[in-house]
């Protein structure tokens, strides 16, 4: 299981359809992608959107106010849109997940009016559906599979108990709780 790509659509700075597409495992070993770009160009805006996509509920967490803060606000260049969209492609062609897709499409979209909807592969789910299959991946969106600015930082200065979820996390005995 790998994440194979990332469309993002009218999320913060992409106005344009964006794909990343993340290599894959070579010679059995996992690959990694850098995102390089100067200060302000929108690398962080990548991570909020992985964040985002597997439903993460905190606009603090994504760097924002209120929930339309994360819709394309406008440039000089192009006005605001009425929607954001992100995909994330996450490569299950090993079974790992137990779902019957090979390739697992997870989209989340929310419209300026406040409507919002997860989809799996196309099928609306309910936030609480996407958890459960995220928790079974360990990739859900408190997961440390999305280690944040400061977010080493933070852990540790933590309570213990806060402490405890993390490794519970890593241990892959968080869905149990
Ligand atoms: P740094 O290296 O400073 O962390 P970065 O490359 O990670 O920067 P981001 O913080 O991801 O950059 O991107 C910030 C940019 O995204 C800013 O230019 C900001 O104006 C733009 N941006 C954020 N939200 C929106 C939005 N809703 N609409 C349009 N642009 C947005």
């Amino acid at each position: 299981m790998f994440l194979k790509s990332l469309e993002i659509h009218g999320f913060k700075s992409f106005a344009d359809k964006t794909e990343l597409v993340f290599l894959p495992p070579k010679e059995g070993k996992q690959s990694i992608t850098a995102v390089v770009g100067p200060n302000g160009s929108g690398k962080s805006n990548i991570a909020d959107a992985m964040r985002w996509v597997l439903g993460e509920q905190s606009m603090k967490t994504l760097r924002g106010k209120k929930n339309e803060d994360i819709i394309f606000g406008g440039s000089t260049a192009k006005g605001n849109m009425s929607a954001a969209s992100v995909s994330m492609i996450i490569d299950n062609s090993d079974g790992r997940l137990p779902v019957e897709y090979e390739d697992l499409v997870i989209t989340r979209r929310v419209y300026r009016s406040g409507e919002s909807e997860y989809l799996v592969n196309g099928n609306t789910v309910r936030l609480l559906d996407l958890q459960i299959l995220l928790a079974n991946a360990h990739v859900g969106e408190g997961a440390y599979s999305v280690i944040g600015q400061g977010m080493i930082d933070r852990l540790l200065l933590q309570s213990s108990a806060e402490r405890k979820d993390f490794f519970d996390e890593a241990f892959g005995i968080k869905e149990f709780h």
